[in-house]
């Protein structure tokens, strides 16, 4: 059987994953055409390069919808697969909520607050463990280790840098590139996980917002000298500062654009800059770093489904995994599991 996987970003490679880590199929029998741009490449869009990659319970608990439900499965397997693999670029670490606006809400979700010490100073708050990420090298890692299991299982896939410009689905799958290789060819299935991208051909019934996202970075040696050798999270009002040691990097974001703006903005994330100086003080170690011109702004489009639920639709030989919206690290292995049976092996 051959199908065509369209995109290169989280969605994809977790369907891989689970292809891959699927037993009971003889791989052989299958070739994949993967389309989209090099992870490599910024100048396409990929929300899963540009995102601040954090993942983390945040207090859900399983019984109360059916997204917490996800959630927390995704968590979970994120997390198995994190110790399973000790991938570069991935690290654990204890997320401390502050308690700023949202104070009830943390109380709620978490059930008790608790008193820590940052920096000389004393805050409330509540503590959780986190996967961070460093988008880039995980993705790298992950793509590379997909590839070479793949060949261990005898499973083909072709890799084509390129960009699908129309798509003909229902009966007789065709997918037509921007470059040569793949013009109008039958396909026997199309896995379709273009994230955000997915609005901008016709395809089954797909209901997908654009949800952009911006992100300050901070980067260079003479950060360390004022936050030190141990890597951090502080969560404010639901937006991170995310100090990773090794990489010399100060992370604040990401902001949820009203009205869907896509060219670089800076103005929600300028308030919670504020609020976090207004908790550690100009003067603080943090403080000093967090100096506007000196960072750079990173924006991701986030694909959102209705109600926040992410998507995965059949229409028949289309299947469509998509709506991630912020939580693609650890959804993708929970969804690209789901889409195996769509796939009937
Ligand atoms: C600022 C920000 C912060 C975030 N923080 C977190 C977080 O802390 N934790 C978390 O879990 N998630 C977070 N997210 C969300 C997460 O990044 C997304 O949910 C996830 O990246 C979506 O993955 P995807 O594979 O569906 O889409 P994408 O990563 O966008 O992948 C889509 C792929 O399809 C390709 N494509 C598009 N059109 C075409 C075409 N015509 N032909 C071929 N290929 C095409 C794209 O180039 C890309 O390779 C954040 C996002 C943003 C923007």
């Amino acid at each position: 059987m051959k199908f065509f996987l369209l995109g290169r970003g989280l969605a994809a490679m977790g369907l891989l994953e689970a292809l891959i880590e699927n037993s009971s199929v003889d791989l052989s029998q299958f070739c994949v055409d993967w389309i989209g741009p090099a992870i490599s490449d910024n100048g396409w869009s990929n929300c899963s390069r540009n995102s601040t990659a954090v993942v983390a319970l945040h207090g859900i608990k399983r019984g109360v919808s059916p997204l917490g439900d996800d959630l927390v499965d995704a968590f979970d397997m994120a997390y198995s697969f994190y110790e399973k693999n000790k991938p570069p670029g991935v690290s654990i670490l204890s997320r401390f909520h502050l308690t700023g606006l949202n104070k009830e809400k943390l109380f709620q979700r978490f059930g008790h607050l608790e008193e820590f010490e940052i920096m000389g100073k004393r805050f409330e708050g509540v503590s959780e463990k986190a996967l961070v990420y460093e988008p880039l090298t995980f993705m790298n890692w992950w793509q590379e280790r997909l590839l070479s299991k793949a060949k261990e299982r005898g499973l083909k896939i072709h890799l084509h840098q390129d960009m699908v410009t129309a798509l003909k689905v229902g009966s007789g799958l065709e997918v037509y590139c921007l470059g040569k290789s793949l013009q109008g060819q039958n396909v026997d299935k199309i896995v379709d996980c273009r994230g955000s991208g997915v609005n901008e051909l016709a395809s089954a019934q797909v209901k997908i917002k654009r949800a952009p996202g911006h992100y300050w970075l901070w980067q260079g040696r003479e950060i360390k000298e004022d936050l030190g050798e141990d890597p951090w999270i502080y969560t404010l009002n639901g937006h991170n500062l995310i100090y990773d040691a090794k990489r010399a990097s100060l992370i604040l974001g990401g902001s949820t654009e009203i009205e869907g703006v896509c060219a670089k903005s800076f103005i929600g994330l300028n308030e919670q800059r504020e609020a976090f100086l207004e908790l550690f003080g100009e003067g603080s170690s943090i403080g000093k770093v967090l100096i506007p011109h000196k960072a750079q702004v990173f924006t991701g489009v986030r694909p959102k489904g209705q109600k926040r639920r992410p998507l995965l639709l059949k229409n028949e030989n289309h299947i469509v995994i998509n709506g991630f919206y912020k939580n693609g690290y650890s959804l993708c292995y929970l969804y690209g599991k789901r889409a195996l049976d769509l796939l009937n092996l």
